[in-house]
């Protein structure tokens, strides 16, 4: 089973009076005719759900309702089953052309805030009247939260507009959606099947480890020691090794491991010899996925293949570590992608809690692996850039895709994998000829 259950996903529920356009709205977001959607009133019978992945939220399940305002028998039954919907919704989005916001807009909005539901007012038709900025202020006071304002018919007819207001829903969604609900999916756990994990010997995840200079005295990091800390979670024998004895373990192993987690620094040398029946990936890259949003980052990552010269390039970090002799972020990075995009590419750094406004200007964000980030944070870094129109990835895939080793790394990620395919697009056949001659470890 590869579907995200039901229950994992987060609910977000489409109310309003009957044709207020919430049908509509249901449709512009999925980009196809879900909900029937007519000019007569209460055409809606029963609860439409749609379930789908909105980036960088992740799964998600759409719920479209009856208009609640339709007294009918029939009606009452719409609304009980509205009123359901409310209580499984996670996100509410109260949905109301200009000027129509009235008592049953503010029932459903004081119903849901008392559930702690967080709720968005959405604004729809506004091409046939524009919002009058009052209402807008008393609506938006009383959900607590901006209002998005949306044409369903023009968005619906014009690519551009719809992914604007697609980035501004997820924009507004990730805001309200409760921490908890977005929890990350395990580190590595997953990666290996369950069949393996139920034979009588344990399956073996071995982690390859660099111990150089830039390693702290005396201790792993976060990231590996998490690796290992979920292996034994979740039942798998974890393995650690420094890349130079790597190939003597694995001659020692009566089989190939079952998973290979790799320092995004050694990733060519380790996939070289790697048995092609073991899954491979790096730290950063699981970390990409548990932190962020692997998908977005796969697809950003395959922007380094079309970097120009005259490109600027912000690589940003979330702590102000002091940089060692070859630090990744300030040195290493730069110089591989200068290598493989020429020396004039302009490479700026942003660190900390410093995430610039002006991310439009760069061609690529190149992003560290956030541990000291909740992944909401990181989720809302993404977005930004989203909104910027501006590809964002992380160390551990771009450093895979300079070393040429992208596809090998995001195997195990099969929509990501399938998300820097789609990315790559015309540039695959460049894709080579882009791949620099890394330093040995
Ligand atoms: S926040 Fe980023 S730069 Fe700082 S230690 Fe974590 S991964 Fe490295």
């Amino acid at each position: 089973m590869t579907e995200t259950p039901k229950s994992l996903r987060v609910h977000i529920g489409i109310f309003g009076r009957a044709n207020a356009g919430k049908s509509s709205l249901l449709n512009l977001i999925a980009g196809q005719s879900l909900a029937i959607v007519s000019e007569i009133a209460g055409t809606t019978t029963d609860v439409v759900r749609k379930s789908m992945e909105l980036a960088p939220l992740g799964p998600v399940a759409f719920l479209d309702t009856a208009g609640i305002d339709d007294q009918s028998n029939l009606g009452e039954q719409r609304t009980a089953k509205t009123l359901e919907a409310l209580a499984s919704s996670d996100i509410v989005l109260v949905v109301a052309p200009p000027g129509q916001w009235g008592l049953f807009e503010q029932q459903i909005a004081d119903k849901a805030r008392a559930q702690n539901t967080p709720v968005i007012p959405v604004v729809t038709k506004i091409d046939l009247q524009p919002a009058d900025p009052d209402w807008l202020n008393r609506i938006e006071a009383e959900c607590g939260t901006k209002a998005l304002a949306v044409s369903c018919a023009q968005a619906a007819s014009d690519h551009a507009v719809r992914e604007q207001f697609l980035n501004r829903l997820a924009s507004a969604l990730l805001a309200v959606c409760p921490e908890s609900l977005l929890s990350p999916p395990p580190l590595l756990g997953d990666l290996i099947s369950r069949a393996e994990k139920t034979a009588t010997a344990p399956p073996v995840a071995v982690l390859v480890v660099p111990v150089d200079s830039g390693a702290p005295k005396g201790r792993l990091i976060l990231p590996q020691v998490q690796a290992i800390r979920d292996a034994l979670d979740s039942g798998i024998a974890a393995c650690v090794v420094r890349e130079c004895e790597y190939e003597g373990f694995l001659s020692s192993l009566s089989r190939a491991p079952d998973l290979v987690v790799c320092d995004s620094q050694v990733a060519r040398f380790v996939a070289e010899r790697t048995p092609s029946e073991s899954a491979l990936t790096t730290f950063s890259i699981l970390f990409s996925r548990a932190k962020g949003d692997i998908v977005s980052m796969a697809a950003g990552a395959a922007r380094i293949q079309s970097l120009k010269p005259e490109n600027r390039v912000l690589v940003a970090e979330a702590c102000t570590h002091h940089a060692m002799k070859d630090d990744i972020g300030t040195v290493k990075i730069p110089r591989w992608l200068r290598k493989a995009a020429g020396p004039g590419v302009r490479i700026d750094h942003a660190r900390g809690r410093d995430y610039p406004d002006t991310l439009a200007e760069y061609a690529l964000v190149i992003h560290c692996g956030s541990c000291t980030l909740t992944r909401r944070e990181m989720l809302v870094r993404i977005q930004k850039a989203k909104e910027a129109g501006v590809p964002i990835t992380n160390y551990g895939i771009a450093i895979s895709a300079l070393q040429g080793v992208a596809e090998r790394m995001l195997e195990p990620f099969p929509e990501a994998l399938s998300a820097w395919r789609t990315a790559l697009g015309a540039d695959k056949a460049q894709i080579s000829e882009r791949t620099i001659s890394m330093e040995a470890p």
